[in-house]
C-alpha cells in the first residue's frame, strides 16, 4: 500500500551503506566541497527529521528554505543535497552518504530513505553549497526477535498561538526511542484571534504557498525542531492540517464547498512536503497515509487516517447537546475509517507482537450518555464503525489505542455496543501540546463519572510518555504547569498501567 520514498523517481537517491559496521576502511568517496549554489543565506532553517523506521531502513528528511515564511526563497529549480549517516555527532567517522534531489514541485524538501546497521544511533545531517544542517539522532526499529523495552511519546494539537512548546522540551530530556504524533500538527486560524500567546504569520491559508509558510513558522521554533532532531517519528494527521472539523470532500462549513477539493489537496501536499513520512508524494490530492509501524517483538502498531475517508458528521455535527442523536449517527454503512481502511485494520491487526496498537486522532471510548452524543466528531459519532473495528481486533489479545484531538489527559476503556460492560482494550489519550482545553474545568467531574472513563484531566497541557515490556504497558502523563509562559515547568499528573492478558488499568 505504501510505497518506499526510493521508488519514487524523483523523491531520493539511495546509497548503500559503505561496508559493515566492523568495516572502517572505506566510506563511500564523496567530494568535501560540494557545488556552489544560487543562494546566500542558510538553507536549513526548518531542521532536521527521521520517521518511519523499519528494521531496513528510515526516512531522514529536510527542506531547504532560506526564507520559510515567503514561500522558501528558492529559485524554480532542483538542487542536489548531500546526506551523511555517522556514528558520532562530530561525523568524524561517516558510515554513509549519498545525494537526494530537493524539487521545487516538493518544496525542496528531501526524503531520503537510507539503510544503517541495526541497534546503533545514528547521527545524520544534509549538506549543500557551503551550508550543513543541524544534526539529527535516528535508529532503525529492532526485529521480532527483540523484546528490548521501548520508550514511546504521544503529542498532539500544538497550536502556536496558544502557547509555548516547552512540554518538547521535556520529552526531550527524557529520551524516548519514537515518538507517535497523532494530529492537528498545524491550525490553519488566521491572525489577531483573542487570548494568542504567538501570533500567525498570516490569515487562514488556503493554497499551497500558504500551507507551506505556515507549516515553516511552526517548524522555526527550536524547541519543536529539537524534538523532530532527536529520535524518529511516526506522524498521522487530525481535521486542522487541513480545516477544523471537514471530512472527507467535505468541509466544515457547506459554504465552503466549491474550493474544498483543492483546498485539501494543497494541505495534504504541504503536509507530505514537510513530514518525515515512508510514502510518494500526493497524487491528485490522494495520500494514503494508514501503515503499520512494527517494533521489535512488543509493538503492531496501525497508524490510522480518520480524517480522510470518514463520512460527513451526522445530526449537523452538534457539539455537547444532551439529547437524543437523530438517527443517522447509527446508520451502519457510515464509517469513520471507509471500509478498505476498516478491512485492512482487520486483516493486520493480529500479530505475534505483545501489543496491538492502534494510533488514531479522535477519542474511541464510548462516552455516550444514553442516547445522547456529547462530540459528534469522535468515535461516538461513528458507533457502527467503532463496532466493526473493536470486534475485528479480538484477535489481538493486547489492544492500546493511542489518541490526541481533545487537549484533556483521558484513559478510557473499549467496549462495543453488544456488550458494554466487557473490556476490549485501553485507550490512553494524550492532552495538547498548546492548544487551549476544549472542555470546562467544571465539567471534570461529570467526565470522570462516565462508566468507561478511569481518569482524565482537562486544565493542562503535556504529553505521555509510554514505557512498553514484554509484560506492561505505562503511561506517565507529563504536564505543563501554564503552557502559555514560555519555560513553565513539567510535572507528572500520573501513570497508569496495563498488565499483558488483561484488558484493564490501574493508577501506579
Ligand atoms: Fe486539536
Ligand atoms: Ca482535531
Amino acid at each position: 500500500m505504501v510505497a518506499a520514498c526510493s521508488s519514487s523517481d524523483d523523491t531520493a537517491t539511495q546509497t548503500t551503506v559503505a561496508g559493515t559496521s566492523d568495516d572502517t576502511t572505506s566510506p563511500t568517496e564523496a567530494p568535501d566541497t560540494l557545488p556552489p549554489v544560487d543562494f546566500s543565506t542558510d538553507p536549513f532553517t526548518l531542521g532536521v527529521a527521521s520517521g518511519d523506521p523499519s528494521t531496513e531502513s528510515v526516512i531522514i528528511w529536510t527542506r531547504l528554505a532560506p526564507d520559510p515564511l515567503n514561500g522558501g526563497g528558492l529559485s524554480d529549480t532542483e538542487y542536489s543535497v548531500r546526506w551523511e549517516l555517522a556514528r558520532d555527532a562530530d561525523f568524524s567517522d561517516v558510515m554513509a552518504e549519498g545525494d537526494a534531489i530537493a524539487s521545487p514541485r516538493h518544496g525542496h524538501s528531501v526524503h531520503a530513505e537510507v539503510s544503517p546497521p541495526a541497534n546503533e544511533t545514528i547521527y545524520y545531517r544534509f549538506r549543500v553549497g557551503d551550508f550543513t544542517s543541524p544534526v539529527g539522532i535516528t535508529r532503525l526499529a529492532p526485529d521480532s526477535s527483540s523484546s528490548e523495552p521501548v520508550r514511546i511519546a504521544t503529542a498532539s494539537c500544538q497550536n502556536y498561538t496558544d502557547g509555548y512548546y516547552t512540554a518538547y522540551d521535556d520529552m526531550v530530556k527524557q529520551s524516548p526511542d519514537l515518538v507517535v504524533f497523532l494530529g492537528d500538527y498545524i491550525y490553519e486560524g488566521g491572525t489577531g484571534e483573542p487570548g494568542t500567546v504567538r501570533e500567525n504569520n498570516s490569515e487562514e491559508p488556503k493554497d499551497l504557498v500558504a500551507y507551506r509558510n505556515r507549516y515553516a513558522l511552526y517548524k522555526s521554533d527550536p524547541l519543536l525542531q529539537a524534538a523532530h532532531a532527536a529520535c524518529p517519528w511516526v506522524v498521522t494527521w487530525d481535521d486542522h492540517e487541513v480545516e477544523n472539523n471537514y471530512a472527507g470532500f467535505v468541509p466544515q462549513d457547506a459554504a465552503d464547498a466549491e474550493g474544498h477539493a483543492a483546498r485539501r489537496a494543497a494541505a495534504y501536499q504541504a503536509w507530505w512536503e514537510h513530514m518525515p513520512v515512508r510514502m510518494a508524494a500526493p497524487i491528485d490530492g490522494q495520500l494514503s497515509i494508514y501503515r503499520r509501524i512494527s517494533w521489535g517483538g512488543l509493538v503492531n502498531m496501525l497508524v490510522l487516517d480518520g480524517r480522510q475517508y470518514r463520512d460527513d458528521q451526522a445530526c449537523a455535527d452538534a457539539v455537547l447537546k444532551v439529547e437524543p442523536a437523530c438517527p443517522e449517527a447509527s446508520l451502519p454503512e457510515r464509517s469513520m475509517l471507509g471500509s478498505e481502511q476498516e478491512q485492512w485494520v482487520a486483516n493486520n491487526i493480529a500479530s505475534d507482537a505483545v501489543w496491538a496498537v492502534l494510533a488514531n486522532q479522535t477519542v474511541m471510548s464510548d462516552i455516550r450518555l444514553g442516547d445522547a452524543i456529547l462530540n459528534y466528531d469522535q468515535w461516538d459519532g461513528y458507533s457502527p464503525s467503532r463496532d466493526r473495528v473493536l470486534e475485528s481486533t479480538t484477535a489481538a489479545e493486547n489492544l492500546i489505542v493511542l489518541t490526541g484531538d481533545i487537549h484533556l489527559a483521558g484513559v478510557g476503556q473499549l467496549t462495543t455496543s453488544s456488550d458494554p460492560s466487557t473490556s476490549r482494550g485501553v485507550e490512553f489519550v494524550t492532552t495538547s501540546i498548546t492548544s487551549d482545553a476544549n472542555i470546562d474545568a467544571s465539567l471534570e467531574a461529570l467526565l470522570v463519572s462516565l462508566p468507561n472513563i478511569i481518569d482524565a484531566e482537562v486544565s493542562h497541557r503535556g504529553y505521555t510518555l509510554h514505557t512498553v515490556t514484554a509484560t506492561d504497558w505505562t503511561a506517565q502523563y507529563r504536564i505543563v504547569d501554564d503552557a502559555r509562559v514560555d519555560g513553565s515547568a513539567v510535572t507528572t499528573w500520573k501513570t497508569f498501567a496495563v498488565t499483558a492478558g488483561s484488558p484493564t488499568v490501574t493508577a501506579v
